[in-house]
């Protein structure tokens, strides 16, 4: 009999690991997932539903008592409620690894603990402590929200003394760290994975490029040294070994102009830098998070064929309903989410541009040179 799966979460992300848990019937019996929109993306592809906000702890409960196994595509879920329910199913990664993953300065705190190299960075209880902060990290420094932040949303670029007061009350009181800039020359990133049993592997260094602090366009693999490869790698295997808990885990890291490597952060979860893994590799990040939370053997993590992965976000000038992109071709993969709504920036879709005859790196970036204004999502009529 296969398991019943529990999702927090059901975006794209959900949607992706139910697609992939749907081809594994004799492992997984049902999908459920917790999202607060009705009809949400993973609901479209065969998930069930409870439609409750992701931290609501009767629909939590009710999650728990449904479900076989609880996984999460969010890192905000609330860690003393999983915590709670662990009697009623196997959760992973673990409510402990979430906990100090999902606030920043605890996350940042554990990995220098653990001699992993961070961007210096301190706690910040009130104005003082940044004007404090600045002035040892100097222009510009970055204020963070510790939780619930993504895509660059909790984070505000200080350049001047002039900009204290207004970064400080953007966060309208929330928790803070100060971060020192990294001046970096890329962002780079490992997908990992480690199975219940702690088999761990990891798929190979890719190349992230951000616009407005959202991930755009991830190049797999990435065009560094092999030693800055070896480098990244051993990091993310250090990281595996002193955090707890199965699944995938997105380890984002900045390479330096001197070619070192700062761990900026870590994802419990599958993530957006992992996409290409759909088409470049034997197994797919999604698949090989339900491996690793199922207890199976790890599958191949081999780079298979060089492929670019290019979000497609809603436009910055326009919200609501959208005309779908429509993009075809030899080596395209396109993926849409099925969101009804376009809004600024949101992550409607992707395109796996993918070199299924040994195509380079520079020949597949002149490939979505030529499809890229296919990807601009325009009003529907
Ligand atoms: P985060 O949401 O904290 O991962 O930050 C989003 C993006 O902001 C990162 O992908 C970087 O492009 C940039 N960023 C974050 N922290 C730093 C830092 N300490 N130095 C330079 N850039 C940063």
């Amino acid at each position: 009999m296969g398991k019943i799966l529990g999702i927090i979460g059901g975006g794209q992300l959900g949607m992706m690991l139910t697609e992939a848990a749907k081809k594994m019937p004799e492992r997984i019996s049902k999908i459920i997932v917790l999202d607060p929109n009705d009809d949400c993306p993973a609901s479209q592809v065969g998930a069930e539903q409870i439609i409750a906000d992701f931290k609501d702890k009767d629909a939590i409960i009710e999650l728990s008592k449904k479900s076989d196994i609880i996984t999460y595509e969010i890192e905000s879920g609330d860690s003393d409620i999983l915590k709670s329910v662990e009697k009623n199913a196997q959760i992973n990664p673990s409510p402990e690894t979430l906990k100090i993953i999902q606030d920043k300065f605890l996350q940042k705190s554990f990995l220098s603990e653990n001699n992993i190299p961070v961007p210096d960075f301190i706690k910040i209880d009130s104005i003082d402590d940044v004007r404090e902060g600045l002035k040892s990290y100097g222009y510009p420094a970055l204020l963070k929200a510790r939780r619930d932040a993504y895509d660059g949303r909790g984070n505000y670029k200080i350049n001047s003394e002039e900009e204290i007061k207004k970064a400080y009350e953007y966060f309208k009181g929330q928790k803070l760290l100060l971060e020192k800039f990294v001046p970096f020359k890329m962002e780079v990133s490992v997908i990992a994975a480690r199975n219940t049993h702690g088999q761990i592997k990891t798929y190979p260094l890719v190349e992230n490029i951000h616009e407005r602090n959202i991930l755009r366009e991830t190049i797999a693999p990435a065009r560094v040294t092999s030693e800055v490869t070896k480098k990244a790698e051993t990091i993310a295997e250090k990281i595996m070994d002193v955090l707890k808990g199965a699944g995938i885990f997105g380890i984002e890291m900045f390479l330096t102009q001197e070619n070192e490597i700062i761990i900026n952060e870590i994802a419990p979860r599958v993530h957006n830098s992992g996409h290409h893994s759909l088409q470049s590799s034997e197994t797919s990040q999604f698949e090989q998070h339900l491996r690793a939370i199922l207890g199976l053997e790890l599958g191949n993590t081999k780079l298979l064929r060089n492929t670019i992965m290019y979000n497609i976000l809603g436009n910055l000038d326009f919200s609501g309903e959208y005309k779908t992109p429509q993009i075809t071709g030899e080596g395209l993969f396109l993926k849409m989410y099925g969101k009804k709504i376009s809004k600024p920036l949101r992550k409607l879709g992707h395109i796996n541009i993918v070199g299924l005859n040994g195509e380079s790196i520079d020949v597949l970036l002149e490939k979505l040179k030529t499809i890229k204004h296919k990807t601009i999502v325009i009003p529907s009529d």
